[in-house]
């Protein structure tokens, strides 16, 4: 027996493409005269590669930049590999190899991986320089080493570590890139994420390279009005009940109804993304109405209060409010949790 086509989900992730292709054109045209390229790690920070990049691509986008090479498969579906960067750089001979193979341009981040890609049979590659965050990159003490040298860099970058602040940190890493890029033979540089294109055009260089502000996020306060929502998550109702006052409602009883309520149960939990953050004052939507969370979450599900909106049915959709900066400080999660916290059964 063949098995049959599941029925559809009852999440729904509707993205508006519409906004993200704009918001990689605000970015680009606040990147002065840098190109913006585009961060699509962790799956497009969970939105999906194959739903975001083609969007990006007609937008505009040239450059793309993932963590790990596995991700570089998946890209490779939309753009050519020798557009898409591997962050993390290549750890082993074989990483070193699939670059070659592949195309795809290895970000170096250290004297050990020049090396690996040398040994390999080297080719073109970018340079990492840590200019004071101490994660990943050269440490300026080391450009002058003969293996540097004798490396194709295409991009010279850095990354900043506080660019959603007005720390004096941004103003130092930039004069240290300056410094530092004297001593690079590259062919072009590239500093800033999303909050660094905030910074100005003094940070953009050749290529910006932003991911959180193509989904909707905002890490600076002028970043708000230029950027607006990309996903916008959804659960059904599957059941809806009439409560009665002073009875209890989820695991542990911990919410007692304070007067007779219609409750929905909504197939949104843990594994879909709405963590424990969210109980208490947390609340789903439906057409300006907040439907707030009642007690706790369980693990696929929710209680919410519809005693508003008696209209609503089992089989309706409500929404779970994504504009990130306010959901961000209603829950706690940052900006970029929110995204890749999104579960797989949207
Ligand atoms: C993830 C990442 C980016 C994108 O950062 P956002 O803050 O999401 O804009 C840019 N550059 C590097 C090196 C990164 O790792």
């Amino acid at each position: 027996m063949s098995i049959p086509k599941a029925p559809p989900p009852s999440l729904r992730l509707r993205l508006d493409t519409q906004a993200l292709a704009d918001n990689w054109r605000a970015l680009d045209k606040m990147s002065g005269a840098a190109e913006a390229g585009a961060a699509v790690k962790a799956d497009a920070y969970g939105l999906g590669i194959d739903r975001v990049v083609p969007v990006l691509v007609k937008a505009g986008a040239r450059q793309f930049f993932v963590a790990h090479w596995g991700e570089a498969v998946d890209l490779m579906a939309h753009v050519p590999a020798g557009s898409i960067a591997v962050l993390h750089g290549p750890c082993t001979d074989q990483e070193a190899a699939f670059a070659r193979e592949t195309g795809v341009i290895p970000v170096i981040n250290s004297l050990q991986q020049a090396q690996i890609w040398r040994d390999s049979g080297g080719g073109a590659c970018h340079l990492m320089v840590d200019t004071g965050m101490n994660r990943l990159g050269v440490s300026e003490g080391e450009l002058g080493e003969d293996v540097l040298a004798s490396l194709d860099i295409d991009f010279a970058m850095s990354h900043l570590a506080s660019a959603d602040e007005d720390s004096p940190m941004n103003g130092e890493q930039l004069q240290r890139f300056h410094e530092a890029s004297r001593n690079i033979s590259a062919k072009r540089l590239s500093l800033a994420n999303s909050a660094g294109i905030g910074l100005g055009t003094d940070y953009g260089f050749d290529l910006t390279r932003p991911g959180l502000s193509l989904y909707g996020g905002v890490p600076r306060e002028n970043l708000a009005n230029r950027i607006t929502q990309v996903a916008y998550p959804q659960a059904s109702i599957i059941q809806t009940r009439e409560v009665m006052m002073g009875e209890k409602i989820g695991y542990n009883a911990t919410y007692t109804a304070p007067r007779k309520m219609i409750v929905a149960t909504v197939t949104i939990g843990y594994g879909d993304g709405l963590l424990r953050c969210w109980a208490g004052e947390g609340a789903l939507q439906h057409q300006g109405y907040s439907l707030p969370i009642l007690g706790r979450i369980s693990m696929d599900m929710i209680s919410v209060d519809i005693s508003n909106v008696p209209s609503l049915k089992v089989g309706h959709l409500v929404d779970f409010p994504y504009e990130l900066r306010s959901s961000s400080l209603a829950c706690g999660l940052s900006q970029y949790e929110l995204l890749t916290c999104l579960g797989s059964r949207f």
